[in-house]
């Protein structure tokens, strides 16, 4: 291809909105442009990324077995309705009507067009078990549209859906799609992780996300370098093995703490460690009201509460609802005295003695409470914010916090959805069973920026070759000189013709802009046709290295045996 030709416009500066590295240099380098908040235009370097990704995903979840098909994008609200996600949703959904006011979805997800695609011909327990996936658009009006390619409005996603007859398939399905997603990283040279997640919204039993290192990332997770465990901070468990003191109970007394609300006032008021308090926060779900208490020095994990409970609506209760319910302000709220409340503890609490909580009545604390003593909690559980330096659950080594960015994430469902959908097939008794299902979805554009975030420097991006837009680029310094166009022109047709996709620069601007052009597009190898010409030689040069090479110019062979072994040996 020559560049003269290719609709590749690059900027000089960085777009202003330009939010995150990946951004800036997606749009810069003319592969992508914005049209709207969290939605993009792909131009033809972009397109060519979008489809080398798309390929490397197809590829591997055909080699699983899995079968491609395409679904509709508009969804009608009926089959949302019915598995009550139309509202459960939230406003991340699109929603429109059309002109005889039917309403409709701009899909954020299909596991209900799915189900309800196959539920009246996936009937035989011998059809079962089956993979269905799609490369597909999908729209989710994001809160915070931002990060470029990272998180979008409207963006590509591959979704898989898996039916089985019994939850072995379904494992073994699992393990398939896990590895599958192993293996996609693995041709990208990414570095990743995949960690144990929790199941959100999606519900079902077990889930893995698979992050990609980057400190720009908005996912956060601990991994034990040790002895690998890794999980989302939502999902993330710690050694908590402290025993009881033999310290003696003292006697709860009310103390008068005038103005002071928070954990940080408090102990500098009492002139004690903020672990010698007991914080209690108030949450409200379709459950009722529930108080969870926790060590003054750690904060609550509202994903690990919400799993405990079983109660995907639960959130913190707002002031003017503490204040109706317990008649005292959200800063003054203890368990002493609490009653008709589930009190639900976290396990940093089990082993405490004479500590000091909320008074349960304004500008009032108490001072060496002790359960069991002064008020019983119905259950302990984990329900801590895992932070850095926590123990690994597992060995008891210390956890690191790490940054990163999901790009895939699968689940097992289980019978959620067949459930709510009554999608059943008969099995070899003859009965009628839910189908037992699982889900596996890819961001596929969010890989392209998440490979950005993983592999730029200041100069540009610097693809993995796998999805490189071009293999090799080959730079003619002057056009005016016929010998180092018609050599750049004679060595781009030989590499093309050996299956190597080469961008020929042969516009008519000066060399430096060429060399800043082919660095900020992240070409892996270029091919220089200039001064060393006079002597009879070309110069190869790898983009993430500083070195070059000088190679004859009229062996062909050469040029292509080194530009292969340049190429496989390039590290990414
Ligand atoms: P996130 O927590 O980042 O919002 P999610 O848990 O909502 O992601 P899933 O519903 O599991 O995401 O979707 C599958 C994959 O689709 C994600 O792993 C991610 O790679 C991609 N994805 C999700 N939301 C977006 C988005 N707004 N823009 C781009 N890709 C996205
Ligand atoms: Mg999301």
């Amino acid at each position: 291809m020559d560049w003269s030709k290719l609709y590749a416009p690059t900027l000089k500066e960085s777009p202003s909105d330009a939010d995150i590295k990946s951004a800036e240099l997606l749009i810069r380098g003319g592969f992508i442009r914005k049209s709207a908040s969290g939605v993009f235009s792909y131009l033809p370097l972009g397109t060519r990324v979008l489809q080398k990704v798309t390929q490397i995903v197809r590829e591997e979840m055909n080699a699983t077995g899995a079968q491609e098909l395409l679904m509709p994008i508009m969804q009608p609200s009926e089959i949302w309705k019915t598995t009550g996600r139309w509202d459960d949703y939230g406003p991340e959904m699109m929603k429109f009507k059309d002109r005889n006011d039917r309403e409709f979805t701009l899909g954020p997800t299909h596991e209900e067009m799915i189900t309800t695609l196959v539920k009246d011909e996936l009937r035989s327990y011998k059809q079962l078990p089956v993979n269905l996936y799609q490369i597909n658009t999908k729209y989710r009006d994001e809160i915070r549209p931002r990060f470029g390619l990272l998180r979008g409005r409207e963006f590509i996603m591959k979704d898989a859906y898996s039916f089985h007859t019994s939850t072995e398939s379904l494992d073994q399905t699992y393990m398939d799609m896990y590895n599958a997603y192993s293996r996609i990283c693995e041709r990208m040279n990414l570095m990743y992780v995949a960690v144990e997640a929790d199941t959100g919204a999606i519900g079902g039993s077990n889930s893995h996300e698979f992050t990609v290192f980057a400190e720009s990332g908005e996912s956060n997770i601990l991994v034990c370098e040790k002895c690998g465990y890794s999980a989302t901070q939502e999902k993330a468990e710690c050694l908590d093995d402290r025993k009881s003191t033999d310290e003696s109970l003292k006697e709860l007394t009310l103390v008068s703490t005038p103005n002071v609300r928070t954990v940080d006032e408090l102990a500098k008021f009492l002139k004690i460690e903020k672990a010698q308090i007991v914080k209690s926060m108030v949450l409200v779900g379709k459950s009722g009201y529930v108080m969870a208490l926790i060590r003054g020095d750690l904060e609550i994990n509202t994903s690990k509460l919400k799993s405990y409970l079983g109660d995907q609506t639960l959130r913190f209760a707002t002031p003017e609802e503490v204040l109706e319910k317990f008649s005292s302000q959200i800063g003054y709220i203890g368990p002493v005295g609490v009653k008709e409340i589930r009190i639900i503890a976290d396990n940093s609490v089990k082993f405490l003695k004479n500590y000091v909580v909320g008074g349960l009545k304004n500008e009032y604390h108490y001072i060496n409470v002790n359960h069991g003593r002064d008020y019983e909690i119905k259950a302990y559980t984990d329900i801590r914010v895992v932070v850095d330096g926590d123990r690994c659950p597992k060995c008891g080594a210390p956890l690191k916090l790490k940054k990163g960015i999901e790009v895939g994430q699968v689940f097992k469902l289980g019978t959620k959805y067949s459930e709510k959908l009554s999608a059943t097939y008969v099995d070899s008794d003859g009965n009628e069973k839910y189908y037992i299902m699982g889900c596996y979805g890819w961001g596929v554009s969010r890989t392209i920026a998440a490979v950005v975030e993983q592999f730029h420097d200041e100069r540009g991006i610097i693809w993995p070759r796998s999805i490189a837009p071009f293999e090799v680029a080959i730079t003619i310094v002057n056009m005016a000189l016929p010998n180092q166009f018609e050599t750049g022109r004679k060595i781009g047709e030989m590499l093309e013709k050996h299956g190597i996709e080469v961008l020929l620069d042969d516009r008519d601007v000066s060399a430096g802009f060429k060399f800043k052009d082919a660095d900020l597009i992240g070409i892996p190898l270029r091919i220089t046709c200039g001064k060393s010409l006079e002597n009879g030689d070309i110069e190869l040069k790898l983009r993430n290295s500083d070195k070059s090479l000088k190679i004859k110019a009229k062996d062909d062979e050469l040029i292509l045996n080194t530009v292969k072994t340049l190429l496989e040996n390039y590290n990414l």
